[in-house]
């Protein structure tokens, strides 16, 4: 491979630099896929595994986010509906503001448009009675004295078989996947129409290049990197084993106004996401006992009941997400997935798992273009 020039470098096999690679591969382009490590360690094995629909970008009235967001949900479940599961959800409402009755009835009716709208399917969603809402979860009863909004979300239930559907696409398709090759520095080379790349296991050469390497898109691996400096974000989930699973996830807001969501898995629950501003070298995430134990008593103290226990914990899912600002001490996130371009070399930031497949289809796009043009 050292000798030879492909079309595409794809640098980071998270979920969205495999997306990408799978695409490529699939539509005839010489492809490669390298990771520093394994596939799919880094952010995309710590996510909560919420295949979100869109219910959520209603709230912020964000009404073509909720539509592509549920169109993605579709796409995943009818592409690789093996690795997913529906998932039912609750939202315990309130008895006055945007989360009482009426306007979550309004709500539910503009949901299920934007996504007919979006896809020609009707996304599941309604507002449940107290009555019908303390028989969904009798043992939290107490949050639904004023009913709850009931949708159904998408959830990852098999990460690993999913990631491996995807290495095994590009490897049967026109491509290659390489673990254990970190690359240190990329180079474009305009009279030779080609982009050099210093790995661990020598230099390799390629037409064009994707950066997929999530919060390391911060670091300069060549000279008009876009996103050099981008500020980070640190987030996790606690999971912890269960004897008694909740029947669906529950949506709920903490006393800090924070939205949490309680989620059943095999044999374990996981409960996230809790963010904070990250400013230390990406290799030190590290979340610490403090905030552990903050973040279940903030947990038991909005449900009151002492449902999580430390000595239940059996493991905390951290990563590191792009962060756009700090609002009132707390760090907002980057909206939207993005795609920036450079010469040979388009860089990619990802804010939602749900979204690889349209952010590999886009980056796949911009690659066929450039080879286009450069052809
Ligand atoms: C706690 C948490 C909860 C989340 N929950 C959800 C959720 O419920 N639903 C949802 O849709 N999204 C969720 N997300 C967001 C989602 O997980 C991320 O947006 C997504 O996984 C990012 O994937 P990626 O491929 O861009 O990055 P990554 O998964 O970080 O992949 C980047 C890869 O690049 C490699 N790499 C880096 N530098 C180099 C280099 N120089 N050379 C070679 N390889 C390199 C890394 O080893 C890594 O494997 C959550 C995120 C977190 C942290």
């Amino acid at each position: 491979m050292a000798d030879e020039l492909l079309d595409c470098i794809v640098v980071g096999a998270g979920i969205s630099g495999l997306a990408t690679a799978k695409i490529l591969a699939a539509s005839g382009s010489s492809v490669a896929v390298l990771d520093r490590k394994g596939l799919a360690e880094e952010t995309s094995s710590n996510s909560l595994r919420i295949m979100h629909g869109g219910i959520r970008y209603l709230q912020q009235l964000d009404l073509f986010r909720a539509g592509r967001s549920f169109r993605d949900q579709c796409r995943i479940f009818r592409e690789y509906g093996e690795f997913v599961r529906e998932l039912p959800c609750l939202m315990p409402l309130e008895r006055f503001g945007m989360k009482s009755r009426f306007p979550a009835t309004v709500g539910s009716l503009l949901f299920r448009c934007v996504g007919f709208a979006a896809t020609g399917a009707l996304p599941t969603s309604r507002v449940l009675s107290r009555n019908e809402a303390e028989k969904s979860i009798p043992a939290l009863s107490s949050l639904f004295s004023c009913g709850a909004f009931s949708w159904s979300d998408g959830q990852l239930v098999d990460p690993r078989g999913l990631v491996s559907r995807l290495a095994q696409e590009i490897e049967s398709g026109s491509g290659s996947v390489i673990t254990e090759c970190e690359v240190s520095q990329i180079r474009e080379s305009l009279k030779e129409r080609r982009v050099l790349l210093e790995t661990s296991i020598g230099s390799l050469f390629a037409r064009t290049v994707v950066l997929a390497p999530g919060p390391w898109v911060q670091r300069a691996l060549f000279p008009a990197a876009p996103y050099h400096g981008l500020k980070l974000t640190k987030a996790f989930n606690l999971v912890f084993r269960t004897s008694r699973p909740l029947p669906c996830a529950l949506g709920v807001k903490t006393e800090h106004g924070r939205l949490l969501f309680i989620t059943p898995r095999d044999g374990v629950t996981a409960v996230g996401t809790w963010y904070s501003q990250w400013n230390e070298p990406i290799e030190e995430l590290k979340v610490h006992e403090e905030e552990i134990e903050q973040a279940i008593a903030e947990c038991n103290s909005r449900l009151s009941k002492e449902l999580f226990r430390r000595e239940e914990l059996a493991g905390v899912e951290a990563g590191l997400l792009p962060m756009k600002r700090v609002s009132n001490g707390e760090p907002v996130l980057f909206g939207r997935d993005e795609t920036k371009a450079s010469g040979r070399v388009i860089s990619l930031l990802s804010t939602k798992y749900t979204t690889f497949l349209s952010l590999g289809e886009r980056a796949a796009k911009e690659v066929i273009t450039l080879l286009n043009t450069h052809s």
